[in-house]
């Protein structure tokens, strides 16, 4: 029985799990009156752009500075200057003006920094006087990390730039890491029984947009300035997730003494019950009644399912490194075997991760856990290595080794653009383990039937 950390035994990739740095920072779009400038070819926008539009079925906004041949060779600022203006121009509301580096900017050597000293001194001051604009350097070149420390970065920057020491409140900074609309409605339901109340960033309830009588609404997110400036006041930070969001829970700690914990990311059970706790001791608020029952509600509808449809099956997991994490102690939980989880870069922080130590003493089985993976790591083993999977859970990207191999999979994490709604419905949360149950026994229930496996006990459970 073994449990190893191990990088991926080629160079290269096939078919990648992740994309970019730049590509986590746009997830800026939690912000309220913000809309990025990705500095860099068009394409640095523009697929991130689509891959968010087809996740949320909304559309959004966000601009790029559209490096092209001249400005690649001879460096291109002067279209950071330029975008600025545009945008400044054609949006009357919008106060953030994050600028996003990319690979291909980092590598010419333009001087984001400096060019928002340029754009602060010169035309803010000279052609917007009266106007509030905040214009923020990102660095996110996309030969670092991956979209997981984009988001990192672009949370920790943010706060950074707009935390302001003040008089202390009972807030609690809330930092999600990359979750959805309906995940942002669970913690908001959890907080609010608990009478907390929370500053959440980025808060991208508003990704789950009505058609309003007046016409059809661009998606904004809801962390204000206001919100933004206050992280330094707040009794304490929770950050859901380690690699999306801890490093702004420990600036906040370091700079302003503002108490950090960091994780589990609450799924299942275990970890929802840890997070509450993790709450009630940071504000002093009890856990009432009304999540007690939610609680018991959720292992009422897990208890149905576990032993009798879940236990011994093979799971393969992908996706962003919290999310695997917490869906394969989840998948533990129901007595499942998580045996090949997929983190799609090389954070070096992934060997020292407790919960990661955690799964390596505990599983009485074979685990391999594959840094800078992609989806060949999967196929290959499918195809050639004699894996046998029961399940997979994973993003979108990874449909078709699904459908070539006849291997039931759950749509789970980011992007997933090939099933209805996904986003409206929570993965943490009390709620989001009986969702997250339920998805994954109806899967294997309409996979026992299209396979005519034991079909039969659906009869009579
Ligand atoms: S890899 Fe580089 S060029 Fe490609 S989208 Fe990312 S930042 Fe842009």
């Amino acid at each position: 029985m073994s449990c190893e950390l191990k990088k991926k035994d080629r160079v290269g990739v096939i078919n990648p799990i992740f994309t970019c740095q730049p590509a986590g920072a746009q997830v800026n779009i939690g912000v309220k009156d913000t809309i990025g400038l990705v500095h860099g070819g068009q394409g640095c926008v523009m697929f991130v752009r689509l891959l968010i539009s087809q996740h949320f079925k909304e559309s959004f906004e966000i601009a790029s500075s559209s490096v092209h041949e001249e400005g690649a060779v001879f460096g291109a600022l002067n279209r950071v200057e330029e975008g600025v203006d545009v945008l400044l121009m054609r949006y009357p509301d919008v106060k953030i003006i994050p600028i996003i580096s990319t690979c291909s900017t980092e590598i010419i050597g333009d001087d984001i920094d400096g060019v928002v000293i340029k754009l602060n001194e010169g035309l803010l001051k000279e052609k917007y006087p009266d106007r509030e604009v905040h214009l923020i350097p990102i660095h996110s070149p996309s030969f670092v990390g991956s979209m997981v420390s984009g988001y990192d970065v672009a949370v920790r920057d943010f706060v950074n730039y707009f935390a302001k020491k003040g008089k202390p409140s009972e807030k609690v900074n809330l930092i999600t890491g990359w979750v959805n609309p309906g995940d942002v409605t669970e913690l908001k339901y959890l907080m609010g029984e608990m009478n907390v109340e929370a500053t959440v960033l980025f808060e991208i309830e508003g990704f789950d947009s009505p058609v309003m009588p007046d016409g059809n609404h661009v998606s904004h997110g809801n962390t204000t300035i206001e919100d933004l400036r206050g992280t330094a006041n707040a009794c304490g930070t929770i950050a859901l997730n380690r690699y999306e969001g801890g490093k702004a829970a420990k600036l906040l700690e370091k700079k302003f003494d503002v108490p950090a914990i960091i994780g589990p990311t609450p799924i299942g059970i275990r970890n929802t019950d840890t997070f509450l706790q993790n709450l009630k001791e940071m504000t002093g608020k009890a856990i009432p009644e009304s999540l007690v029952r939610a609680r018991g509600k959720a292992i009422d509808a897990i208890t149905d399912l576990s032993h009798l449809f879940f236990a011994d099956k093979r799971v393969a997991i992908y996706g962003n490194p919290d999310l695997v994490v917490g869906l394969a102690e989840f998948c533990l939980d129901l007595e499942m075997k998580p045996v090949l989880l997929l983190l799609g870069d090389d954070n070096p922080g992934y060997k020292d991760d407790s919960r990661i130590k955690d799964l390596q003493e505990k599983v009485d089985y074979d685990m391999e856990i594959v840094m800078n993976a992609d989806f060949w790591d999967l196929e290959d083993r499918l195809k050639n290595q004699g894996l046998e999977l029961d399940l997979i859970l994973g993003h979108s990207k990874g449909r078709f080794i699904s459908i070539d191999y006849k291997v039931p999979m759950v749509r789970v994490g980011f992007p997933t653009y090939d099933r209805a709604g996904l986003h409206r419905y929570p993965v943490v949360g009390y709620a989001g383990a009986t969702w997250l149950a339920e998805q994954m026994a109806n899967t294997l229930f309409a996979d026992m039937e299209y396979k005519n496996n034991k079909e039969w006990l659906l009869n009579v459970w």
